[in-house]
């Protein structure tokens, strides 16, 4: 299942290369049972990752529709019980390939799936965020510390006004739902979603905004971080989870300045563009997934251009 871009993590790539040989159809019908919630019960089998990954295309496919569905009944103010239980369809599909993915992720090791704070506190950029970290672990004693901007001062150690200023128009871009935004500055777009190439074990997972190192990547919308983690061939990347229940995905980073649980707001900066992980040049890989894993991923740019986010060649 895991088509990875330009991210490519050796034991994938041989395990896909193995996968070549195998006729398209094979293992198919051990999908069900590979498919299941058990952490990583046979999704390891060579087959049964074949069959993870066809079965994952089709459940984003049929998940799309399903929100499309969703969004004309609205548009149409349609019964409410009517959107429920289109939007109920939508969220089963959804969650029967978080569960399938999470366990192929384990088994194969997707440092998302494993460890969603990184390994085992090893990557480079998690010593940068020591004070951030103490910070954390304060403001989890106190509850009340994200409805309150006081707690937040302390946090801005370096710039406290540009911080509340920050948590200012943080409270505006939440009134304001339009506040979304392009992932990085002063790019351009090089590899696009479903692209093929030599770089690919299959298609491209993403789209990939050429930056040279250290541009500021920031989040396109308002959300959680799910995860940050190193290691894999996404290099330091962040995952963010916004409140429409989309996952993005920005990798690569020679830096990272968020943690996992913490919340951001659309433009707030998640790190530095960089070359970590498999890749031959600087550059962003964005994604946009259903689920925070590999293997959920949708056209990136119609997604950004429903939220009035226009990214320009
Ligand atoms: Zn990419």
């Amino acid at each position: 299942m895991r088509r990875v871009s330009c991210a490519r993590v050796l034991p994938l790539a041989l395990l896909l290369v193995t996968l070549a040989a195998v006729p398209a159809d094979a293992g198919a019908g051990g999908a069900g049972a590979g498919a299941g919630v058990g952490a990583g019960a046979g999704v390891g089998a060579v087959g049964t990752v074949d069959a993870v990954r066809g079965e994952a295309a089709r459940a984003v496919r049929a998940h799309e529709t399903a929100r499309a569905r969703v969004d004309r009944l609205r548009a149409a103010d349609a019964l409410p019980t009517k959107i429920k239980s289109a939007e109920r369809r939508r969220k089963k599909i959804r969650a029967d390939l978080w569960d399938m993915l999470w366990a192929a992720g384990r088994a194969s090791g997707d440092p998302v799936a494993v460890n969603k704070s990184g390994r085992g506190g090893k990557c480079a950029f998690q010593s940068r965020n020591k004070k951030k970290s103490k910070n954390k672990s304060k403001a989890k004693t106190s509850p009340k510390a994200k409805a309150s901007k006081a707690p937040k001062a302390p946090k801005a150690l370096k710039a406290p006004k540009a911080k509340q200023d920050k948590a200012a128009a943080e409270k505006k871009a939440r009134d304001t739902a339009r506040s979304w935004t392009a992932p990085t500055r002063d790019y351009w777009l090089s590899a696009g979603y479903a692209a093929s190439g030599a770089r690919w074990a299959h298609r491209h997972t993403g789209q990939d905004f050429a930056v040279s190192t250290g541009t500021p990547v920031y989040a396109v919308g308002p959300g959680t971080v799910r995860a940050t983690t190193c290691g894999d061939g996404f290099g330091n990347q962040v995952v963010v989870r916004h409140p429409d229940g989309y996952f993005t995905q920005y990798a690569h980073l020679s830096r990272i300045d968020v943690r996992a649980g913490k919340r951001v707001k659309a433009g707030q900066r998640l790190g530095l563009s960089g070359a970590t992980g498999n890749v031959t040049g600087p550059h962003l890989h964005f994604e946009v997934r259903i689920t925070p894993y590999l293997g959920s991923s949708v056209p990136p740019l119609p997604w950004l251009r429903r939220k009035d986010v226009r990214v320009v060649r």
